[in-house]
């Protein structure tokens, strides 16, 4: 059965991947154009990319104070103290390091894409 796959841009297509397993992951793949097209339209696929942007924005935040690559796992964002509307701390842990720092630079986000980060963040932990 041939298999489809949603991209990270919502497009579907065919997968092509037969020697080793696909980038992009079990959970982005169906076994019909149809149920990719349906997943690629849903709330649940609009979400992931909203975590995806997020999440690799805060990374980047974070690697240039970290002035290191940084796993993803060691990078995430929580609500900030200062009381500036939609401003969020980015933070991360070093390895073999204890504790956290937090990146001097706010990210600034609109609510509708913190919930969305943190729904799927939780989902992923
Ligand atoms: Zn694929």
């Amino acid at each position: 059965m041939a298999k489809f796959h949603v991209t990270r841009s919502g497009k579907t297509e065919p997968c092509g991947a037969t020697v080793r397993a696909c980038p992009l992951g079990g959970a982005n793949h169906f076994g019909s154009l149809e149920e990719a097209v349906a997943y690629s339209l849903s709330p649940t696929f609009a979400k992931r990319e909203v975590y995806t942007r997020v999440q690799s924005e805060a990374r980047r935040m974070a690697e240039n104070a970290a002035g290191r690559k940084l796993a993803a796992d060691n990078v995430w964002i929580e609500s900030s103290s200062s009381g500036v509307q939609g401003e969020y701390q980015v933070r991360y842990t070093v390895p073999k390091e204890e504790g956290f720092h937090i990146a001097q630079l706010p990210l600034f986000l609109d609510r509708d894409e913190f919930e969305d980060w943190e729904s799927v963040k939780e989902e992923r932990n």
